[in-house]
């Protein structure tokens, strides 16, 4: 399982006669070639003691592949490369096209970038597929029926990370949601219906109150939805959509839906099934491919042989699969199903009365290399298929693009803040083109006539729309080179444009 030239492979043995020596050296290439080359990121935490034992199953289980190990996140990190990958690890991502990767930690509210997310982006891995399903009644969950997949949309959303601090007290994260990005993921989660039997495809978003970004996402679900009169398919809105997955999650099937609200429900879901620890995840693209667990690093318990590798071992039958070795999957999953079965489970799922044998990571592992070959005898043993699922895409039409207007943002703290004094002044820098028609102060109307119980930030959003039925953007500059004069600072502005015809921003609160 590891990468050797012929030439150095210690096992070729001397070999008096040339022929036997020749076919001996043919069949090791053949071998070679046809083992799927894969790259391994043991990663952060408890990620090498995981990736240790999922390796071990492998080899135990004489999958035919070749690994390379790389080091990714903290290490590389504090070693000086701030994207925390390697430069050459990106070659080999592409030499392969097949990523097993363990867990990365994340500094949280400072730091480094999650490598995870670069990653993911970096090789347009726009599909993030996490099926949970319960192991009652050998691993305890109050939700015997469930099984049902999580399938996120992985590259945009609020995870682009583009964040300023904009004035004294405010910060913005800009949310990015594009229109091939909702068809990639939406047809996927179609097809991944059709392709494993699934009835029914729930979509979540937020879209009363992000109306145009959590908004088109659920317009192109409504649109595909209509191309697979075949599937069942509805729309919730988050909030109740993942309080009933927490309470009945047997009555979802698959769920497609943006990058957080997917991270969070995915966590949610693996936790009911039964451990955090249990579920796998792949991240799919067009050519490439990562696979790893549902959890982090879980620094708490790194190094101490508990953690529970299962997640990573679901993630790598996931893994097998897509390299068309589905039949080793089938082995391995079977092993795993029947060592829960068997009750040897790690502390995250032992259970006093449920489990037979607390075990460490390392005899988990070796319970799971002992049953290989071995089938579960009341759960239900998996078969995988070859079930490729391919997304194509429509061409979208271009709509017609109008400028109409501009929303100036300001960083403004005098007159006691008050929106009065600032619409006076605003009113009257903006000239032949413009009218001001509303300010707001972290999106609520507050001038003309807001509301004086309405706290007011030092962050003012001042919309002004074009007297005609469009304008130029030299008018907005011109607008802007007055408001600079008069001394104001402008922190940012957005253009608002009219695509065919309907409005292309939202209102504001209150207006
Ligand atoms: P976590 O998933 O690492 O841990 C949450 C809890 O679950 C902890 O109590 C932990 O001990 C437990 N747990 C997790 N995996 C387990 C396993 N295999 N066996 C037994 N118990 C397990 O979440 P966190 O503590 O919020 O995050 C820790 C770090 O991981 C952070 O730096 C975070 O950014 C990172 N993270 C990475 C990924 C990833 O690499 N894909 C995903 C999530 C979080």
């Amino acid at each position: 399982m590891t990468f050797r030239s012929i030439e150095g492979d210690e096992r070729l043995a001397p070999c008096g006669a040339a022929e036997p020596r020749i076919l001996n050296i043919l069949a090791e290439a053949i071998e070679i070639m046809t083992k799927a080359r894969i790259v391994v990121a043991p990663g952060d935490g408890i990620g090498p003691e995981i990736t240790r034992s999922v390796l071990q199953v492998l080899e135990a289980a004489e999958v035919p592949i070749e690994y390379e190990t790389i080091e990714v996140g903290e290490s590389v990190y504090l070693k000086g490369q701030t994207s925390g990958v390697p430069d050459e690890a990106w070659e080999l991502f592409r030499a392969t096209n097949c990523l097993l990767k363990g867990p990365i930690t994340t500094p949280q509210g400072k730091g480094f970038k999650s490598v995870n997310v670069t990653i993911r982006k970096t090789l347009n891995l726009f599909a993030n597929i996490r099926p949970t399903k319960a192991y009652s009644p050998f691993v305890a969950s109050s939700h015997p029926g469930m099984n049902l997949t999580i399938i996120r949309e992985n590259e945009e959303d609020l995870y682009a990370g583009i964040e300023h601090r904009q004035t004294q007290e405010v910060t913005q994260v800009l949310k990015l949601i594009t229109r091939p990005g909702c068809e990639n993921i939406v047809r996927y989660a179609f097809e991944y219906a059709k392709a494993y039997g699934r009835r029914k495809v729930t979509c979540m978003t937020k879209d009363n109150i992000m109306k145009l970004t959590d908004g088109l996402f659920h317009q192109v679900f409504d649109e595909i939805a209509l191309e697979y009169p075949e599937i069942e398919s509805d729309h919730q809105i988050i909030d109740i959509g993942a309080a009933r997955l927490a309470a009945q999650p047997e009555i979802f099937d698959v769920i497609v839906t943006l990058n957080l609200y997917g991270d969070i429900l995915s966590d949610i879901a693996s936790q009911i099934a039964g451990s955090v620890g249990l579920a796998g995840s792949a991240n799919i693209g067009n050519n490439m491919a990562m696979f790893e667990a549902v959890h982090g690093s879980a620094p708490d318990i790194a190094g101490r042989d508990v953690a529970n590798p299962s997640g990573l071992l679901t993630a790598a039958t996931q893994m097998l699969v897509h390299l068309g070795l589905g039949s080793y999957g089938e082995t391995i999953k079977n092993a795993w199903l029947r060592t829960l079965e068997d009750g040897i489970h790690t502390a995250d799922i032992y259970r006093e009365g449920l489990s037979k044998q607390e075990v460490g990571t390392k005899a988990f592992t070796e319970a799971i290399i002992q049953r290989l070959g071995q089938t579960p005898v009341q759960l239900e043993p998996v078969a995988y298929m070859d079930r490729p699922i391919k997304v194509t895409r429509r061409e979208a039409s271009t709509q017609d693009q109008v400028l109409t207007g501009t929303d100036v943002f300001l960083a403004w703290d005098e007159n006691e803040r008050d929106p009065d004094a600032l619409g006076e002044q605003l009113g009257a820098l903006a000239g032949d083109d413009f009218n001001l028609v509303v300010i707001t102060n972290r999106g609520v109307k507050v001038y003309p006539e807001g509301m004086s119980e309405t706290f007011c930030t030092d962050h003012w959003r001042c919309r002004f729309m074009a007297k005609q039925s469009s304008c130029d953007y030299s008018a907005v500059l011109s607008l802007m080179g007055r408001i600079n004069e008069a001394g104001l600072q402008i922190i940012k502005t957005e253009n608002l444009y009219d695509f065919d015809g309907a409005a292309g921003y939202s209102l504001a609160q209150g207006q």
